[in-house]
Formats: structure tokens, C-alpha cells, sequence
């Protein structure tokens, strides 16, 4: 089957689904690739470099298989052919979804998002791989929309204390943020609704922030809280956060608005100049005054909400998500045959159009 690596067509959008080294793995294997001019462009790997790894460029959108970073458009499902398959980022769990335009139009989809968590598939796991990302570059935000250090500084002119940064939800993002935060200096604290997250936080060299809540739910993800554990939380959470220089919120869970972590009482309790960072700006935000991608400073405090942060790191981003897509691409086309083995969970779960069976997930 070809291959094709189509050029995103979002503003914000600056990454590649497979960067040039990737695509010389696959012609290596015999496979086709074709690749849309202009494709990596944003994430600085020209075409010339694709040509090099072997790739041709042309209509990578007719391809049997398309190779995609963010949901596609409408426009774009238009120019996919009918019975190709699609591999990227498919929003399944997200209402305005495009799963039954691409069932209609007769797509064979695939979503990153819902390959199993499990140890087999964790080189193909995308939303581990661009959280990764998120979570480093959200500290390098911090530190940057700072007034004070991170790390301590001992100096002739005085001595300067340690940052105090409090990470909330630690899944992959979290832990990253945490390890990236004590990396510059700073003193690091986690707290999660997961309890299993405690040993992860501390080991990692961050403290934990007991609250007396356990919310674990299914896979591995955490469960919407009660009215009484969100009042107890909040509560809890209001008297910490006015102890932290920096505040990085990362909650999510899947299917439902983000968790309100962060009140406007808790903001309104910190000390001029502290930062927070709000990752879930896309479901809402987990602060209460969190303006989705742009950044507001209230009272002193300054809270950003960036959106799509893999996306301001565009090599490294991309260079992880190829590997994933690569990785799923071993499984759907073994031998250099498209010939997907749905007996197999990676392929079943994360199949979410396919011929009649329609949203598998
Ligand atoms: P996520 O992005 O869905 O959520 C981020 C974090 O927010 C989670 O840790 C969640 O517990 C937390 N959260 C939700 N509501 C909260 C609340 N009210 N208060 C505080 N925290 C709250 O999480 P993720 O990064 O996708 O990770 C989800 C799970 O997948 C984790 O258990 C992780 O260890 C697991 N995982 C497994 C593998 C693997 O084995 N292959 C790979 C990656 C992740």
C-alpha cells in the first residue's frame, strides 16, 4: 500500500505525522511514500529531506493509507478515497468528532487516543508521547512568565529561595512537569485523585499532597468526583495553593469536562507574581479563571492557558509521533500487506471506523 504524509492544515498546527527518518524506515521496507509538499515545513524539515529518505512528493491525501496529526476537517475527509485508511489524532471521545463523516465517506479509522494503555503498545502510545512534550515545555512556560528564579541561588548579593511549584493531575504530563520542574531548581509537589500516583510523584524527587481523596476509575484514568469530594477538594486545595509560586494544572477526565481545581478564592489567595499554567484549557480548564489559549493576569497572578503545546516543540514532537505511528504501522501492515488483525486489542480498540461496524469505541 502507499503511504501518504499530508501537510496540517490547522493555523496552530506545526507538526508532521512522520518526519524524514521514519519515511526511510518504510521505503527500507519496500513501501511507498508520498508525501504532500510543504508537509514538515513547520516542524523545519523541508521537502528536500523527504525526497533524500526516499519518499516522492505528490497527492499524499489519495494514498491508501494517510498519515495525519489533528482531527481532519471535513474538506480533508473529502479528499481521502474511498477505503483508505486514516491514522492520527481522531478526537473518538469528543463530541464534534468527525468518526461518522469518515464511516460515511467509507474511511478506515484509527485513533491514537484509543490504543489500549497497556505495556505492548506503550511505543505506539501518541497521547503519552505529545504529553510528554506538553508537560516539559508548560514548566519552560512557568519559568519564563516568572517574576522569581527557580532554582536557589546563593550569591554576594543575598541568597534567593527555591521556587514551590504544584503540579495537579499526575498522569503522563504531570509527571513530566514535575521531573522538568525539579531539573530547574525548583521545590516540586504532585497531588492526584489517583492514589497508585504517589510513589510515581515521589519518585520523581517530588512530595506528595495527601487530600484524603481516592477517585481511581476505569483503564487507569480517574473518575468524575461527587459534589462532596469536589467541595472537600476545593477546599483542601484552596488553603495549599496560596502556599506556591507556581501552580500547573494537568487534570482530565476522558469524556467530561475538565475538573475545577483551581477556584477563583484560590487565585485570588496567592501571592503576586505566582504563575499558573492551566493544560486543560481545551475541555474548559481546571481553573476557574482560565481564558482557553490566552493568558490573563489577575491581582498579580498570571494564568495561561496554552493550547496545544506539542505543537510549539514541532521537531521533537513529531520526531515521538512518528515513532508511534510507525510502531502501529508494523501492526497493520505486517510483511508490507495491509492486513489488519482485528483478533488483535491494539488494532480492534483503536479501529474506530471500519466497513459497517461503525464507533467501536
Ligand atoms: P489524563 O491526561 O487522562 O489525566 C491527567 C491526570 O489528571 C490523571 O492522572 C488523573 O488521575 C488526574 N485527575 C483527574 N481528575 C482529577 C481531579 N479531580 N483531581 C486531581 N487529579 C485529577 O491522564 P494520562 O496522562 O492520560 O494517564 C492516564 C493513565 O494511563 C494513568 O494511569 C497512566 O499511568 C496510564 N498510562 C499507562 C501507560 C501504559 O502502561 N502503556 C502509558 C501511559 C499512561
Amino acid at each position: 500500500p502507499s503511504i501518504g504524509v499530508v501537510r496540517e492544515s490547522g493555523a496552530d498546527e506545526r507538526r508532521v505525522a512522520l518526519v524524514p527518518r521514519a519515511v526511510a524506515s518504510l521505503v527500507a521496507k519496500g513501501l511507498d511514500v508520498v508525501v504532500e509538499s510543504g508537509a514538515g515545513a513547520e516542524a523545519l524539515m523541508g521537502d528536500d529531506l523527504y525526497l533524500e529518505a526516499g519518499a516522492t512528493l505528490g497527492d499524499a491525501w489519495s494514498a491508501d493509507i494517510v498519515l495525519k496529526v489533528a482531527p481532519p476537517t471535513d474538506a480533508e475527509i473529502a479528499r481521502l478515497k474511498t477505503g483508505a485508511t486514516l491514522i492520527g489524532f481522531l478526537a473518538p471521545r469528543n463530541a464534534e468528532n468527525k468518526i461518522a463523516a469518515l464511516q460515511n465517506a467509507g474511511i478506515v479509522g484509527y485513533a491514537v487516543e484509543a490504543i489500549p494503555r497497556i505495556s505492548r503498545a506503550q511505543v505506539m502510545d501518541a497521547l503519552s508521547s505529545q504529553a510528554n512534550v506538553a508537560g516539559y515545555k508548560s514548566v519552560i512556560l512557568a519559568a519564563s512568565l516568572s517574576t522569581r528564579f527557580f532554582p536557589m541561588l546563593t550569591t554576594a548579593a543575598g541568597t534567593v529561595k527555591p521556587a514551590s511549584v504544584l503540579v495537579l493531575g499526575v498522569g503522563v504530563a504531570g509527571l513530566q512537569a514535575l521531573a522538568t520542574a525539579k531539573r530547574l531548581g525548583g521545590r516540586a509537589t504532585g497531588y492526584d485523585v489517583r492514589p497508585e500516583v504517589a510513589d510515581q510523584v515521589r519518585s520523581v524527587g517530588a512530595q506528595w499532597l495527601d487530600v484524603g481523596i481516592s477517585a481511581a476509575g476505569d483503564g487507569g484514568y480517574a473518575r468524575e468526583l461527587t459534589a462532596d469530594e469536589r467541595a472537600e477538594q476545593q477546599k483542601a486545595l484552596e488553603a495549599a495553593i496560596s502556599t506556591f509560586d507556581v501552580v500547573i494544572t494537568t487534570a482530565l477526565v476522558p469524556g467530561r469536562p475538565a475538573p475545577r481545581l483551581v477556584t477563583a478564592a484560590a487565585v485570588h489567595g496567592m501571592k503576586a507574581g505566582s504563575v499558573v499554567i492551566d493544560m486543560a484549557g481545551e475541555t474548559g480548564g481546571n481553573c476557574e479563571l482560565t481564558v482557553p489559549g490566552e493568558t490573563v493576569v489577575i491581582n498579580g497572578v498570571t494564568i495561561a492557558s496554552p493550547l496545544n503545546l506539542p505543537s510549539t516543540m514541532p521537531e521533537h514532537a513529531s520526531e515521538l509521533y512518528s515513532k508511534n505511528l510507525t510502531a502501529l504501522l508494523e501492526l497493520l501492515v505486517p510483511g508490507g500487506r495491509l492486513d489488519p488483525d482485528y483478533s488483535d486489542d491494539v488494532v480492534a480498540l483503536s479501529c474506530v471506523t471500519r466497513d459497517s461496524v461503525s464507533n467501536r469505541n
